[in-house]
């Protein structure tokens, strides 16, 4: 691989991240590399791509470090996480933007605590696929760039296959990033940190308010987005909230097939804290612990908490404003104005009474009939929207259904990565017409096939 570095994190105060290289493997395999990605990125490829992809080479020009950050997981405080099972190989600069790229699974780091800063095939081919699709989609996300196989066994609740994906990111900058120097008092990190958090992605922002309210904007499209798409993140933990607005972390996340509210997924979300409607309140509240985080910085910090507090507060208009965006678009309304919100809200309590898919009826408002028990009450919504709408609705076709998904995973871990690949091109090429190749994912699973449950996947 060759790719022109430039480390920009390197040069921040060096307690902020451990240098560390990531730990070599056995026996690596390329499984998958991202040609248009790495065409967008300045990257060229080469027979050495495995070698990097896998950790055993470093490439020219690579400064590899571990970042340092805490979080509030599940609401929960806790004072220390960091890469514990990734590496950041370094940052290219491409069209003026930066972009971080970094190993997942490449080996223990200084933060890996009782880690063994591994991850297995399954996560690696999930989060390389619907990290693919949610960019598809139109969505801010992490990119991936590459995924191999190490050859070596990754013990978790059985012995499995290990796997590393390479992660392309805005920047791996958290939430949690700045609450670890905020809640230890460490002034020169946490100024270092604002400013270079400036300059890398709000260069307009004069001040941490100006980086405040660019950072709310951002999360509230973000969330607007994947309520659109029955998209139910999982882990919406502070250190998983990017402070670029993208979508990052793909563990237990998934789209819903039947529409409910309450959705939740995630094996390890006891009591629904991150359940599909509750997303943007929970974006709220970690905007909060950021707000919370830069006050330090303020000379007049009374003054500051009543400003960021209005701010924090005002995540919601703003929520609002790119939720009527988002459905508005899925509708097919030019403008989506508060009083179209109850054409919206009053399907969704269709699809919720009578368990419809969301993505199928969405994309078939025509003829989604079939998909409600109660087809009077669906025939009235139908008219009143045909009266409202004056646009082509704009949906997706096919997401990534957890059942695939699953299905998929089970055929790699046993060697074949054809379901891998074929489930890739359908996902991201969301919005094309269906073929004989993808009309398979588009449907909504049996009763049998159903997956309830997904996993953290560490
Ligand atoms: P996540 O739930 O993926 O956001 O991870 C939360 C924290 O646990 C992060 O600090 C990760 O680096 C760490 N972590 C997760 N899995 C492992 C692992 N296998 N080894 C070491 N650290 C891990
Ligand atoms: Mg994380």
């Amino acid at each position: 691989m060759k790719a022109h570095f430039d480390n920009s994190y390197s040069h921040l105060p060096a307690n902020m991240f451990a240098e560390v290289t990531p730990t070599p493997v056995g026996n690596p395999h390329l499984i998958i590399r991202n040609d248009a990605l790495a065409k967008d990125l300045g990257i060229t490829f080469d027979d050495g791509d495995t070698a990097v992809f896998s950790g055993n080479t470093i490439p020219d020009g690579a400064a590899p470090l571990a970042q340092l950050y805490a979080g509030h997981q599940f609401g929960n405080w806790n004072p220390q996480l960091g890469d514990g099972r990734a590496v950041l190989l370094g940052e290219v600069v491409q069209n003026n933007q930066r972009f971080d790229i970094q190993l997942k699974g490449s080996g223990r780091t200084p933060f890996s605590r009782g880690g063994d800063g591994r991850a297995w095939l399954g996560p690696v081919l999930r989060e390389y696929l619907v990290s693919e699709a949610m960019h598809a989609l139109g969505v801010p996300t992490t990119r991936a760039l590459a995924a191999v196989s190490t050859g070596e066994p990754v013990v978790r609740e059985t012995v499995l296959p290990g796997a590393i994906l390479t992660r392309v990111a805005s920047s791996h900058i958290r939430v949690g990033t700045f609450q670890i120097y905020a809640a230890r008092g460490d002034m020169d990190a946490l100024k270092a940190l604002t400013d270079y958090t400036i300059a890398r992605h709000y260069p307009d922002a004069t001040g941490p308010s100006d980086l405040l309210n660019a950072v709310i904007a951002r999360q509230a499209r973000l969330i607007a987005e994947w309520m659109g798409l029955g998209f139910i993140h999982g882990v919406m933990n502070t250190d998983n909230a990017s402070i670029a607005g993208e979508t990052i972390d793909y563990g237990p996340c998934a789209f819903m097939d039947s529409y409910h509210p309450e959705r939740v997924f995630s094996a390890i979300d006891q009591f629904g804290r991150y359940a599909y409607q509750n997303q943007p309140q929970i974006a709220t509240w970690n905007m909060a612990q950021f707000a919370t985080s830069l006050i330090p910085l303020m000379d007049d910090r009374d003054a500051a908490i009543e400003e960021f507090t209005i701010a924090v507060n005002g995540f919601n208009d703003i929520f609002q404003v790119e939720r009527r965006r988002v459905f508005g678009r899925k509708l097919g309304l030019s403008v989506m104005i508060e009083a179209d919100d109850a054409l919206a809200s009053d399907l969704l309590d269709l699809m919720a009474a009578d368990g419809a898919d969301f993505t199928n009826v969405f994309a078939n408002l025509d003829d989604a009939r079939d998909q409600f028990l109660d087809r009077a009450a669906f025939d009235a919504w139908h008219d009143r929207w045909t009266k409202r709408r004056d646009a082509e609705p704009v949906n997706a076709l096919i997401i990534s259904r957890n059942h695939n998904v699953e299905a998929m995973i089970t055929a790699a871990v046993s060697g074949d990565f054809a379901p891998f690949h074929a489930l890739l091109a359908a996902v991201t090429d969301p919005f094309a017409p269906l073929t004989d190749a993808t009309k398979g994912f588009a449907n909504a699973p049996t009763e049998e096939e159903q997956v309830t449950r997904t996993f953290c996947g560490t």
